[in-house]
């Protein structure tokens, strides 16, 4: 519900062809398909994925796969949904069996990275996982004292840095040593933020020096490392998206605030230029607020 109420805006832009499709001959083809691909783009698809659904369409129109106005529909549809699953790919997480499994959860400012390190660690909480918590924005002042209330709120433990001059890298490291001591089956969240990812290459060098710190500790580990990406942004998630990867090595993607003005599109080109999965949708502030990405449910979000 929340969900598809976040994508309102999106769905209303992409309904304007449905009217199209209804009274839709072939004759119709190339105002049909112009009037998809305006607004595909008004919905932050991107130039390159709307190209390629439209001209997917195209030819099965063309070659009379597609008969009529409601074929084409769920043709588009079903476009979008195969982009979206990107040939099969894990959405649920992948753990592991060595012991303490850890996620990183990296991304930029104010993306939504410790509201969703709080509701993810409550959801592993509740499947029976011991979690710790790592504060590992050493960099936000308040960084650590708004994780400290999410280890509260979900009660787990947490690992904060030991001085203001500490390290992320440090806090990441002490925290996988204490629970590897431990030997408990634990999911560590391990919270790294970076804030003007073009400018600061300290930063960037931070990150990469975190998730060497944790693989010293437990070999193969980060198990996981999933990117935030703020879902209102639109198209500037690319670039972002593209840029971590290429620091870290990106496993999986967490979407939040798709409760707001989600901006639908970009996802599905996301997904398909990186190749990697949505593992996560943020739809809420609260506890119970991160849901397990479901590509079917998202697509009949974004379309009537
Ligand atoms: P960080 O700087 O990346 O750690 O971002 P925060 O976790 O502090 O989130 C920034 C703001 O976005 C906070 O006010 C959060 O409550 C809000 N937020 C995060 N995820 C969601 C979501 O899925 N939905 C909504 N509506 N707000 C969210």
């Amino acid at each position: 519900e929340k969900l598809f109420s976040g994508f309102s805006k999106t769905r209303n832009n992409l309904s304007v062809i449905d009217e199209l499709l209804l009274y839709w001959n072939l004759s119709d083809t190339d105002k049909v398909l112009d009037e998809l691909e305006e607004a595909l783009l008004v919905s932050d698809f991107g130039p390159k994925i709307t190209i390629k659904i439209v001209e997917n369409l195209r030819e099965d129109i063309l070659s009379g796969k597609l008969k009529s106005g409601s074929e084409i529909k769920e043709a588009l549809k079903k476009n979008v949904l195969d982009l979206l699953s990107n040939k099969g790919s894990k959405t649920e997480l992948q753990l592991g069996y060595r012991k303490p499994a850890v996620i990183m959860i990296v991304g930029v400012n104010g993306g939504g990275k410790t509201t969703s390190l709080g509701k993810l660690a409550y959801r592993l909480k509740n499947g029976g996982a011991k979690i710790l918590l790592a504060a590992g924005d050493t960099f936000r002042a308040a960084a650590s004292d708004q994780l400290e209330i999410w280890a509260e709120r979900t009660g787990c433990e947490i690992v904060v840095a030991e001085s203001e001059k500490s390290k992320a890298s440090a806090v990441l490291s002490q925290a996988v040593k204490r629970r590897k001591r431990a030997r408990l089956y634990i999911s560590i969240g391990v919270h790294v933020i970076f804030s003007g990812l073009h400018t600061n290459y300290r930063l960037m060098e931070e990150l990469i020096s975190c998730k060497k710190a944790v693989a010293k500790v437990v070999a193969g580990a980060p198990n996981e490392i999933l990117l935030v990406l703020d879902g209102t942004t639109g198209l500037n998630m690319l670039p972002q998206a593209r840029e971590f990867n290429e620091v870290v090595g990106v496993t999986g993607l967490i979407l939040t605030k798709l409760d707001g003005s989600a901006r639908g599109g970009c996802v599905v080109s996301v997904v398909d230029e990186l190749g990697i999965p949505v593992k996560f949708v943020g739809v809420g502030e609260g506890v119970e607020d991160l849901q397990p990405f479901d590509a079917e449910a998202f697509v009949n979000a974004i379309f009537l």
